[in-house]
């Protein structure tokens, strides 16, 4: 397995006033591997989200490295780190923003024509045609089961379903790595299920997954949960990956959502005892 990010002494600083920072990230060493599915937990204020908004290049760090794909993020232009969010990474966030006035499936492949206009000319990665992103586009739709959704504008879809398209949406440019915001955070249990059983899909579909997630029930399907507390990461747990819990699985332990017999309760109770542990 090779590293996807890595992230060196990493460190956020906001400055409040004349004599008053607030150290947010504090000199965090994070390697996370493709293919992996990562979870990040801690209390509230920990910096889980600024974590997040500083590996993605959302948010400017202030001290440190950050290596994607071989490229340091504080060396891109502006420019070329809007490319390289939209050509490697996707976003999911709790509520997704989308264009009123497009339909849905327009509003998936959007970011699909963007990439396509944008990589003109250029021969790094293949160009997607607007034909192939559209083919695209369907199939997720298929695969996150919203088929049926794609000509309808989104005041017609329901919150779990506008989560779906957000992961459609996410998809599209076929990135390394989706980053997730408590993705289900406005979901109902069952809805948030649903989600993370797709994520989990899309993880062994061979996309690198990272979440943000105060949820026990969220971080027990990711592979691996880091630990914050005050700007630092100070614990991890690697669970193993999670096997699914699909209704077409092909054998038995899938069906149950288990790994060697494990149930997805078990894995629940091994993360919650971790957490408890550490006085979360
Ligand atoms: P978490 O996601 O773990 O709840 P955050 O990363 O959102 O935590 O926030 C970590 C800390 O950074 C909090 O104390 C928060 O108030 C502070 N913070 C976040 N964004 C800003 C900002 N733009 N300006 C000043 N302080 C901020
Ligand atoms: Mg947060």
């Amino acid at each position: 397995m090779s590293v996807l990010l890595e992230t060196k002494q990493l460190n956020k600083t906001y400055v409040l006033g004349k004599q008053n920072e607030l150290n947010v990230l504090k000199d965090v060493d994070l390697k996370i591997m493709r293919g992996e599915f990562v979870s990040v937990m801690g209390p509230s204020g920990s910096g889980k989200s600024t974590l997040l908004y500083n590996i993605c290049g959302m948010d400017k760090m202030s001290e440190g490295s950050v290596l994607f794909n071989e490229k340091e993020l504080s060396r891109l232009s502006e420019k070329e780190l809007s490319a390289l969010r939209l050509n490697e990474m996707g976003f999911i966030f709790q509520q997704i923003h989308l264009l009123k006035n497009l339909s849905i499936l327009d509003n998936i492949i959007l970011s699909g024509y963007l990439a396509h206009n944008r990589r003109r000319g250029t021969a790094k990665k293949k160009v997607a045609n607007k034909k192939v992103v559209e083919k695209r586009a369907v199939k997720l739709m298929e695969k996150t089961g919203i088929a049926e959704l794609a000509g309808n504008d989104i005041s017609q879809a329901s919150g779990g379903q506008l989560q779906r398209v957000g992961i459609c949406r996410a998809l599209i440019n076929q990135p390394d790595i989706i980053f997730g915001d408590e993705p289900t955070g406005a979901l109902n249990s069952k809805s948030s299920d649903e989600i993370m059983e797709l994520l989990a899909g899309v993880n062994r579909g061979g996309t690198t997954v990272m979440l943000v997630t105060h949820d026990v029930k969220v971080a027990a399907k990711t592979e691996r949960v880091l630990f914050m507390m005050d700007g630092r990461i100070v614990a991890e747990k690697h669970m193993g990956k999670y096997p699914g819990n699909s209704d077409n699985g092909d054998n038995e332990s899938r069906r149950h959502g288990s790994q060697n017999g494990e149930s997805i309760k078990a894995r629940e109770e091994r993360l919650s005892s971790w957490l408890l542990e550490l006085g979360f």
